[in-house]
């Protein structure tokens, strides 16, 4: 078993390598502290660099330089902005992607307190993703799930920057039927320190 980059803690886990694999030789493995990273089967594995060619953290390709910059929040109705972690814009471009027919992808806890990102296409199903989750979510085969749909729906992701760098290195071209959404991050606690938060308020309400 071997790792795509030599520091291993210069992965941001985006799953980009994960998904372009195309003999299924990455896995993404909880790592020490709980965070999913690639590690490569080397008896699958048959040496064709596509990992390497699509890791964004190996191949950082954006302009930075910003030349405009707005700010906005939803005017529209103020108690939208309630569960919205903040301006609630997340929930404006969500709605107008679902009323042309389109997918919306964020994240959202599945039935065992697990952050994971999830598609929807209707609008009352929102909600479900609103609000900042402060962990790192489990992406899974999503990409792979945006490029099989992509040329035939309008598709928003909504993640942290590295995992929309990481979808832009795999799908490698633009398309204009994606959006893309990312957040100011600081970055992401592992999923295993959150599931020993949940453990430590089990045990609080069961002994009060
Ligand atoms: C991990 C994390 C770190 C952040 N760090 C900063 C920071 O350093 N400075 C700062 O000012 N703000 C930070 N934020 C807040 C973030 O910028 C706000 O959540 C965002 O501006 C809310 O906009 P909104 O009201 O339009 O979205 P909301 O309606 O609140 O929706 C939030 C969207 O983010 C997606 N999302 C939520 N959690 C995650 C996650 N863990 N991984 C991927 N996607 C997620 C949801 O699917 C949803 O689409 C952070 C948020 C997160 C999730």
């Amino acid at each position: 078993m071997k790792n795509i980059l030599e520091n291993k803690n210069n992965c941001c886990g985006c799953t980009a390598c994960y998904n372009i694999c195309p003999k299924n030789a990455i896995s993404m493995v909880l790592d020490e502290e709980g965070f999913k990273r690639p590690i490569i089967d080397e008896d699958k594995c048959v040496n064709c660099g596509l990992c390497k060619k699509n890791c964004p953290v190996l191949n950082s390709t954006e302009n930075y330089s910003i030349n405009k910059c707005y700010v906005g929040y939803n005017k529209s109705d103020i108690s939208r902005m309630n569960n919205a972690s903040s301006g609630s814009i997340f929930e404006l471009i969500a709605e107008e992607v679902i009323n042309q027919n389109g997918i919306v992808i964020g994240a959202c806890f599945n039935n065992q307190n697990k952050l994971i990102h999830k598609y929807i296409n209707n609008i009352s199903d929102i909600n479900k993703l609103k609000g900042s989750k402060y962990l790192e979510s489990d992406l899974n085969d999503i990409f792979k799930f945006i490029r099989s749909n992509i040329k035939s729906k309008k598709i928003l992701f909504v993640g942290t920057p590295c995992q929309v760098a990481g979808l832009k290195s795999f799908l490698k071209y633009n398309n204009d039927n994606l959006i893309c959404l990312d957040l100011f991050c600081h970055g992401v606690p592992s999923p295993k320190l959150f599931g020993k938060y949940i453990k430590e308020m089990e045990k609080n309400i069961t002994t009060h």
